[in-house]
């Protein structure tokens, strides 16, 4: 699934594109991708439309419309936004919007998980899980105090209270574990039990690892692609994600794969013991 760094790279590879265009048309393969409201007026209220930014909150791609209007996205599991001269010809094309510049902005979408919803600005609070959201990990709104107050009042496994995107913004599988191995520490640990100097090394290793992937403009394993159709390069870079029987880069020690919460996990028993 993208998480932050993807959707954040999708967002900057579309801003130049999409920011003061409008979409004229739209063609609808697949109505349920459109959530809310129910699809027929959610096209007529976006056609004709100007967008006037583009903006991202955790997994989620916010295009402001004018009007006060947001038009939200949500990729889920394989979600794609690319940007085309040329409607594509893809057996996954879900929705195709026709922009008044002639090109085509396609969502396609293998697993049809993905989400859209176009909301006044004052009811967002509709959609739970952005009004719950957690604060951006890249924003200096990030406070080490605040993340040490949420996990000491958490039940639960460390990795899985990560997960969970009122905790923290747009982290997923792949940076929890790696931000877990950066700040070495277990992700089986019960979340109130770390030390003050334990969530201090991993309110840095969240940022680091993030950083780190947005400037790879994200990690590609197998569906997620930017705005231009392109891989991202953070695959090259990982410690632990999809590494499983391969050398821990710090210690030698192979690579562990284990179930937390019920997502595979992958962390080095000694680095991280
Ligand atoms: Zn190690």
């Amino acid at each position: 699934m993208p998480e932050l760094p993807e959707v954040e790279t999708v967002r900057r590879s579309l801003e130049s594109h999409l920011v003061g265009k409008m979409v004229t048309g739209i063609d609808l393969l697949l109505e349920r991708i459109l959530k809310k409201p129910e699809p027929k007026e959610f096209c007529g209220l976006l056609t004709n439309k100007k967008i006037t930014a583009m903006d991202r909150r955790g997994k989620y791609l916010l295009i402001r419309l004018e009007g006060n209007y947001t038009w939200v996205i949500h990729l889920r599991m394989t979600g794609q936004l690319i940007y085309t001269n040329e409607k594509m010809k893809h057996k996954h094309l879900r929705l195709a919007f026709h922009l008044n510049d002639g090109n085509w902005l396609n969502f396609i979408d293998m697993r049809t998980f993905g989400s859209m919803y176009l909301l006044p600005d004052d009811r967002l609070g509709e959609i739970t899980c952005l009004a719950t959201m957690g604060p951006e990990p890249l924003d200096k709104s990030f406070y080490l105090e605040e993340l040490s107050q949420k996990l000491s009042k958490r039940r639960g496994a460390l990795k899985a209270v990560l997960l969970d995107q009122s905790v923290v913004a747009g982290l997923g599988n792949i940076y929890v574990d790696e931000a877990l191995f950066e700040a070495k520490i277990d992700p089986r640990r019960e979340a109130a039990t770390l030390k003050e100097n334990e969530v201090a090394q991993l309110h840095k290793a969240i940022i680091k690892v993030l950083e780190k992937a947005v400037t790879n403009r994200g990690t590609t394993f197998r569906d997620y692609l930017d705005g231009a159709g392109k891989k991202g390069s953070n695959q090259q870079f990982l410690n632990v994600y999809q590494r499983s029987g391969e050398p821990c880069v710090r210690c030698g020690t192979e690579i562990s794969k284990i179930r937390v919460g019920g997502r595979g996990t992958s962390y080095c028993s000694k680095c991280q013991g």
